[in-house]
């Protein structure tokens, strides 16, 4: 029998379907694999990027020149500008603002050819450096009240150029999916004094039926009530509320627990198309305009990264009730993750 089951962090019900056990071949997807003449992403090809805004290279490089290992430039087609104020206005019922905020692409790697997957722990650092650097520039920006890193990975899952990135926006409001993340965690913390991720991460490691893998720092996990097959969470063991304040060590052992999560996906389900989003505390300016609203922030919220792999497409009843149908139950998803080996080389 299918049961419902609610998700402790964002509050939501999903069903999770359990007639019968399914097996991971079930779930591969026929990826499509554009090809490009040129590539904008590719080392000699800065001219074609807005100027670079962020870059790891060597002091000998020049900035828009070869010779970097992680490049952020800002989206050439942004959704969202940087220049200009909100202009909030309201019309009756309807309110509306000016598409201000900020687009970035972090090109996480020189190699056209190697997927994030398939970059070794030192690349893959580089990259959350990267990340940080971005997100401790744009808090100064008191127009934004959300930074969202996210990476999109296959055509499926929205990024139609092959070569490896994420992006970054800056929006001038706080996302829903956050608000929620975010009120869930103080209101656990003001009736507890506990954090919800902290007691959550104990009662799953204690359980161990979801447990994808623990290495001691990082915890990956395969949620209690996902929403679709393969969902996966990646928390750090040690309680945090801000990604940005990981040092370098802390980042290096984040890059590892990544990089397992990938490679066991990579394995498992034939590099499938996923969407991964970092689940960060908002810029503290956000806080002063809720007096009292994010007090309490530092001890209630904990990050993580969050990834759902793209293997089937939303229907009708999801998008009109909310309650997604997962054919996978997390315990077999993560019992075939755990019985991937993710040391294979590439
Ligand atoms: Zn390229
Ligand atoms: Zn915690
Ligand atoms: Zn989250």
């Amino acid at each position: 029998m299918s049961e419902f089951r609610k998700d402790p962090l964002r509050g939501t019900w999903v069903i999770t379907e359990n007639q019968r056990i399914r097996q991971p071949r079930e779930f591969l997807v026929d990826r499509q694999h554009p090809t490009l003449t040129i590539c904008p992403f590719c080392p000699g090809q800065e001219s074609k990027t807005p100027q670079e805004v962020f870059a790891l290279r060597p002091g000998t490089t020049k900035a828009n020149e070869p010779g970097w290992r992680v490049r952020v430039v800002p989206n050439k087609f942004p959704i969202l500008r940087i220049e200009g104020d909100l202009n909030r206005q309201t019309s009756g019922l309807n309110q509306s603002m000016r598409g201000i905020g900020a687009h970035e692409v972090i090109i996480e790697t020189a190699d056209h050819q190697r997927s994030l997957a398939q970059l070794d722990i030192a690349e893959i650092t580089d990259v959350l450096i990267a990340y940080r650097a971005r997100l401790l520039d744009l808090r100064q920006d008191s127009r934004f009240h959300y930074l969202q890193i996210f990476k999109n990975h296959g055509i499926e899952a929205g990024a139609p150029l092959p070569h490896s990135h994420s992006q970054l926006m800056a929006v001038p409001i706080m996302p829903p999916v956050i608000h929620s993340e975010l009120n869930m965690c103080r209101n656990h913390f003001l009736t507890s004094g506990q954090c919800l991720i902290c007691d959550l991460l104990a009662q799953e490691t204690a359980d161990g039926r979801r447990v994808v893998s623990n290495d001691g720092t990082f915890l990956i996990l395969a949620p209690y009530a996902s929403s679709s097959p393969f969902e996966l969470r990646l928390f750090p063991l040690r309680h945090n509320h801000d990604f940005a304040l990981q040092n370098d060590q802390e980042l290096a052992d984040c890059a590892k627990a990544l990089q397992d999560m990938l490679r066991r996906l990579y394995r498992l389900l034939e590099d499938p198309p996923y969407n991964f989003i970092l689940h960060t505390t908002p810029p503290i300016h956000s806080r002063v305009s809720k007096p009292g609203y994010w007090e309490t922030i530092v001890s209630d919220y904990h990050w993580h990264i969050e990834l759902v792999p793209r293997l089937s497409q939303t229907a009708g009843f999801e998008w009109g009730s909310g309650f997604f149908i997962n054919p996978l139950p997390p315990e077999d998803a993560a019992r075939f993750l755990r019985a991937t080996d993710p040391n294979l080389s590439f």
